[in-house]
């Protein structure tokens, strides 16, 4: 079966039609996981998480485990961000990182008890919340604690978001000397009144210096965070956005839809749905923005992913490797990834779970040296079944029968005939294509992909449930 990755010399254009359009209309999963988060349960606890690191091991000893991820969630931020759906405490009192921090590393050892100290980790990734909201010093701390617990692979991703207002070149300079090697800056709109309206105002001067200042020091990945949908985004001021955007040229760009649901989310309720961009003014600001970066040689990675064409994402992604993880699109192998921190979400083996939600619960579970697991999930054969193929049409595009029978042990065209038989209205929308040996995803299915990822979703096929996730555009 042909590859479908879009080059910078084949590179294809959506087209939205009005039919497109309104089939675009719908919510879908982002497929970090599956199943989703919200199929976690408090069946699966502190006893569970245990047992799933003692099975770990085993596989640890007969040497077929692929290296960890690490995934460290610091909740704090100094001010609150209107359209913000994170879990976060925003305090501008820095004093409260440090029991925090004790914590996490208890958290820390807790896991080399369990797993043995020196266990490889090839990816490290620093999340929020702002994690620059700590200082140096503290940050510093934390990477020698995770160099003492684990064996951090000379080439491993070190990877940390960070707020344009709480960093200047000398933090980025003392960041890399701790041994971060990617960047991920939070920008979400230039436009001041935009800015204004999610009460997160950072000037494009103060971004382009940060910028310019990784670059200086060598950073080979930075990442760009926008977002369209917010109140006051019109044709006009988004494109001077992605403009400008596009002349810092970041090796990444992430471009999320804004998810107004207030009633989820408390800060959003400080945005007025009347300020906020109709259906088609959205999928402008959408259209515009893929054709800006599409002309700008950046490849379309899937989902809300781009990037320059020498980026290991872009190299992953047209060597067919490309992973998905909690934090969005990965080049690294399917890998467990252990998650301290207030509600961090982890992966071991074939299970999920994620810690608890508040700091006093986290701390008093923490302080007993018991692990801070709300809820998770051990997968069924069948979940496995799911989250391989619908991985492999959220990173590929495609599901090819053969590869999925080797791999699975399945039959796929027996084991989902309910499914395929329900893409038709794909393929009449020239979203995707099949053939005897399997389904390829088009160009413009690409943008649909949860929705076509959706068909294999068994918790959503028996709940029929959507409300709960964001819109797909
Ligand atoms: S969007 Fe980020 S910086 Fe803003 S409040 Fe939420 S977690 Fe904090």
């Amino acid at each position: 079966m042909h590859t479908n990755t879009p080059t910078t010399s084949s590179i294809i254009r959506p087209v939205f039609s009005d039919a497109l359009r309104a089939k675009l209309d719908t919510s879908g999963p982002r497929y970090t996981s599956y199943p989703t988060a919200d199929r976690f349960n408090e069946r699966f606890g502190p006893l569970q998480y245990s047992q799933a690191l003692q099975h770990r091991v085993i596989g640890t000893d007969i040497g077929k485990r692929a290296p960890f991820s690490v995934y460290l969630h610091i909740p704090f931020c100094e001010s609150l961000c209107y359209y913000c759906a994170c879990n976060k405490i925003i305090t501008k009192h820095h004093e409260r990182a440090m029991p925090y921090l004790d914590a996490l590393e208890t958290e820390l050892d807790m896991h080399v008890r369990a797993l043995g100290r020196g266990q490889p980790v090839s990816q490290i990734h620093f999340g929020g919340g702002t994690p620059t909201f700590l200082s140096d010093a503290e940050l510093e701390r934390l990477m020698a604690s995770l160099r003492h617990a684990f064996s951090i692979t000379s080439d491993a991703e070190i990877s940390i978001e960070v707020d344009p207002r709480t960093a200047n070149r000398e933090r980025l300079a003392s960041l890399q000397a701790m041994g971060f090697n990617r960047l991920s800056f939070g920008v979400q709109d230039f436009d001041e009144t935009v800015q204004k309206a999610v009460h997160r105002i950072q000037s494009y001067e103060s971004v382009r210096d940060l910028m310019e200042g990784a670059r200086e020091l060598g950073y080979t990945s930075i990442n760009m965070d926008l977002i369209y949908g917010l109140p006051f985004q019109t044709a006009e001021s988004f494109a001077t956005t992605l403009e400008r955007v596009r002349a810092l040229r970041p090796d990444r760009i992430a471009l999320y839809a804004y998810a107004h649901l207030p009633t989820r989310f408390k800060p959003q309720r400080r945005i007025s749905e009347d300020d906020l961009p109709s259906a088609p003014t959205r999928l402008t600001l959408l259209q515009s923005a893929i054709n800006g970066f599409l002309d700008e040689g950046y490849v379309y990675i899937g989902m809300d992913h781009f990037a320059l064409p020498d980026d290991t994402l872009a190299k992953a992604r047209q060597a067919g490797r490309l992973q998905r993880n909690f934090q969005g699109y990965s080049t690294h192998p399917d890998c467990d990834i252990i998650a301290l921190g207030v509600s961090a979400i982890g992966r071991i083996g074939p299970t999920y779970s994620q810690n608890v939600k508040t700091l006093d619960e986290y701390y008093a579970r923490i302080s007993q040296r018991q692990f801070a697991i709300e809820r998770g999930l051990k997968l069924t054969r069948d979940d496995l079944i799911r989250r391989a193929v619908i991985m492999e049409l959220m990173c590929q595009g495609r599901l090819d029968y053969e590869l999925t029978s080797c791999h699975l042990g399945i039959n796929p065209q027996y084991y989902f005939a309910t499914e395929l038989s329900e893409l038709d209205a794909f393929e009449e929308h020239g979203l995707l294509e099949r053939t005897p040996q399997g389904i390829q995803v088009t160009p413009t299915g690409w943008f649909f992909i949860r929705a076509i990822a959706m068909t294999f979703d068994y918790h959503i096929r028996a709940s029929g449930r959507l409300a709960s996730f964001s819109r797909i555009v």
